[in-house]
């Protein structure tokens, strides 16, 4: 993954652009140390920048949250969960892996199309039907490559688990609205919801400090 470097900061400066009678080099470079190096008002958190993203958030004073993106590079993502991606409109940009010029046959570079395997299939001992439905689609796939037709017609018979990789782009608010929507709702699907958590992790690892941003509304300390 990849992000804007600095998020904080950039937030940080974003913010006190509205209401600080200070340029954005003073505030990048002046105002960010003073705040990073005082305790916050509110001893919930770690110091003043902190809390002050926090009290933004808690605002929803969320167009400060666009100043930073993330890129992520998906691998192995089933097309059913793909098109519950990309359901995401506002602040998103995708790169799919393309079924219409990779081809898939068993014999290509490709090796064969991947496949995601949901978990009720495992615990329900419905594996050998499953894996007898991808076997038939793959030998249905070659031979309609042997017989001359592209990859973008034969790919009509690969099926909603076939995965794909996808580069993604998103800033922080429409990653938050993501994850709000596809993590924290009980009604989202398992593929998605841990896409969503995985994406979680990696931001984090990159930007730590962001984490108060990702409470559950009943944890929120910033309230
Ligand atoms: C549990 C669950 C079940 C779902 N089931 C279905 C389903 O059965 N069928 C189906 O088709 N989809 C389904 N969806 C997809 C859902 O309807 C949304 O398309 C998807 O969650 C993306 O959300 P969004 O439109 O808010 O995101 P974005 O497109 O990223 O939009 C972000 C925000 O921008 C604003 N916005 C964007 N576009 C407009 C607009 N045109 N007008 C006004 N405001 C706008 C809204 O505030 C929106 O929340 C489901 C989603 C979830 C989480």
């Amino acid at each position: 993954m990849t992000s804007s470097p600095e998020a904080l900061r950039t937030i940080f400066t974003a913010i006190r652009t509205c209401y600080s009678p200070f340029d954005q080099a003073y505030i990048a470079y002046e105002e960010y140390f003073e705040y990073l190096n005082r305790p916050a008002s509110n001893p919930e958190f770690p110091n003043d920048v902190i809390r002050l993203l926090a009290q933004v958030a808690k605002m929803r004073h969320l167009s400060t949250l666009e100043h930073v993106t993330f890129t992520f590079g998906l691998r192995c993502v089933s097309r059913a969960t793909l098109a519950q991606l990309i359901r995401h409109r506002i602040g998103w940009s995708y790169s799919v892996q393309s079924q219409r010029y990779v081809n898939q046959s068993k014999d290509s570079r490709h090796g064969g199309f991947d496949f995601v395997v949901p978990p009720s299939i495992i615990e329900n001992d419905c594996l050998d039907i499953y894996i007898k439905s991808m076997e038939q689609a793959q030998e249905t796939y070659n031979k309609l490559i042997e017989y001359g037709i592209k990859p973008e017609d034969a790919r009509y018979v690969l099926p909603n688990s076939a995965t794909a990789n996808i580069t993604v782009s998103c800033n922080l608010r429409a990653f938050i609205d993501f994850y709000e929507k596809r993590n924290n709702d009980t009604h989202s699907q398992w593929e998605i919801k841990l896409l969503a958590e995985r994406m979680k992790k990696e931001l984090l690892e990159v930007e730590p400090g962001l984490e108060f941003l990702f409470y559950e509304e009943e944890e929120c300390d910033c309230k």
